[in-house]
């Protein structure tokens, strides 16, 4: 493809080894595609260029955020990555709404929405994320029990269909563009531009880990808190020890002083174990991943293998089947620094089309984010395995995915996932960038 050159654009046209080599890698460190060219936009003008110009000659392109993908979603062998980061940062708040280009980080977003007072109602637990990358996926955190998906938060996109058009799109124009891209794998265009509503921000939060020994008390709890919304926020992770597993609610009230959250009304009908807790200032809990990438960072285990998986369970399963999966689980099978979250979200909030979770008043995250071996390609296969085998057993007992896995997903495992909306994605996709051609890291052709 290089014997043909892209015409001129204000950003950069990268050919160089280091990065190319980046550029074919991703969180994962499992697939490694390399592309052709990398180019850096500044603009949208940039954008509509390169996709204009690969669209015309047939060749792949992909865009890229922060790179945090489990499984090469992101990555185009042979094809143009387009780091979505060398947008010029454009931030605007107005009223309620921000306005960002989609390059940014979710930190870039808080940093410019929080001296206006205001934030958005869903982040992520990892601020370094891009907000285009969240937002083909979703976006999911502890507030999503309130306020649903990131998606469910964006007012407007400005995205650049894979045949180089630039479309604004909201619930009102455009409409089938906007709900084919928000969730929708970043098969119909590349979003360039993002309004989101914001909400009025706290000044702390105060935040408790609330431990059990056994998991009916957990879940028990778990869901109580999240039907009856007393907590801003709830996650979970269940945590590996001698003789087994704990499991830790992970709990937080937001207040701005003089106001204080009552401890005894949120926490006096609950049935834990131990506690623990502590209150900082709001930034400092979102941002609260930071320290541990520093730590992670040090001991090397942030540029491990991470064969992730996060699948979404029915209420009705979710004890026996994570139960089943603890008993199966040890080091080997989640690393040292691995993790497991579990927690529920409830499905009445979440109203992006594209945004698939099972059946049910609640829905259930369940990650098993495995670390594994640079030196034991064997040993990620296997975890890998492991993977499969329990997206195929979460599927048959009429859970999904949730879209950010270490998977090797068909075409078909999509249809099956978007269930009643792919007609609709498939639809959009065949009007928008037909030809297979944008982030085709995501393994839906047809
Ligand atoms: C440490 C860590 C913590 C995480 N925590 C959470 C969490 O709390 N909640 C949650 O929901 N997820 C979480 N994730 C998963 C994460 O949201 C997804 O993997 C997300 O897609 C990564 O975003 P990114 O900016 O790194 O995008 P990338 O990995 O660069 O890209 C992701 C996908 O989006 C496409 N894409 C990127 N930019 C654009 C664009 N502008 N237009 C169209 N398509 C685009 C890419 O082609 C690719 O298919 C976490 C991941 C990590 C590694």
């Amino acid at each position: 493809m290089t014997d043909e050159i892209l015409p001129a654009i204000a950003g950069e046209i990268l050919t160089g080894d280091a990065a190319l080599s980046v550029a074919g890698q991703d969180w994962g460190k499992l697939i490694h595609a390399r592309p052709a060219l990398v180019v850096r936009p500044a603009s949208v003008t940039d954008v509509a260029v390169v996709l204009r110009f690969a669209a015309a000659r047939g060749l792949p392109v992909a865009a890229r955020g922060a790179g945090h993908s489990p499984y090469g979603q992101g990555q185009v062998e042979g094809g143009i990555v387009l780091d979505m980061t060398s947008l010029r940062p454009r931030r605007v708040v107005t009223g309620d709404l921000v306005s960002v280009d989609a390059g940014a980080r979710w930190r870039e977003v808080l940093e410019t929405t929080l001296p206006h007072g205001l934030a958005p109602p869903v982040l992520t637990d990892y601020l370094e994320l891009t907000v285009a990358g969240t937002l083909v996926v979703g976006g999911i955190g502890g507030a999503t029990h309130h306020h649903g998906t990131q998606t469910d938060g964006v007012v407007e996109l400005e995205v650049v269909t894979g045949t180089g058009e630039v479309l604004t799109c909201s619930r009102e124009t455009n409409a089938d563009l906007f709900d084919a891209v928000l969730a929708g794998l970043g098969q119909c265009g590349v979003i360039t531009r993002v309004t989101l509503r914001l909400t009025p921000a706290p000044a702390r939060a105060r935040r408790w880990k609330l431990y059990y020994d056994t998991l009916p008390a957990f879940l028990a709890d778990q869901r109580a808190v999240v039907r009856d919304g007393r907590f801003d926020y709830v996650e979970g992770q269940l945590i590996p020890v001698e003789d087994g597993w704990r499991y830790m609610l992970e709990a937080v009230a937001y207040h701005t002083p003089p106001a204080e959250p009552s401890e005894s009304a949120l926490l006096d009908s609950l049935e834990f174990d131990e506690s623990e807790d502590e209150d900082t200032a709001y930034f400092d809990f979102l941002n609260r991943m930071a320290d541990g990438e520093a730590a992670l960072r040090a001991m090397g285990s942030w540029f491990r293998p991470h064969p992730w998986l996060n699948v979404f369970l029915t209420d009705y399963t979710v004890e026996r089947f994570v139960a089943e999966t603890l008993a199966a689980t040890g080091e080997s099978e989640l690393g040292a620094t691995g993790l497991i979250l579990l927690y529920p979200v409830r499905n009445d909030r979440l109203k992006t089309a594209l945004f698939s979770v099972p059946p049910g008043e609640l829905s259930w995250l369940f990650s098993p984010l495995r670390v594994g071996s640079p030196e034991d390609p064997p040993h990620n296969a296997r975890l890998l395995e492991l993977n499969v085998d329990l997206y195929r057993k979460a599927r048959a007992l009429g859970g999904k995915v949730y879209p950010s896995n270490a998977l090797p997903m068909s075409t078909e495992d999509w249809r099956a996932h978007f269930g009643d909306a792919w007609p609709k994605l498939a639809d959009a996709k065949a009007r928008y960038a037909p030809g297979n051609l944008l982030n085709p890291g995501q393994r839906l052709h047809w």
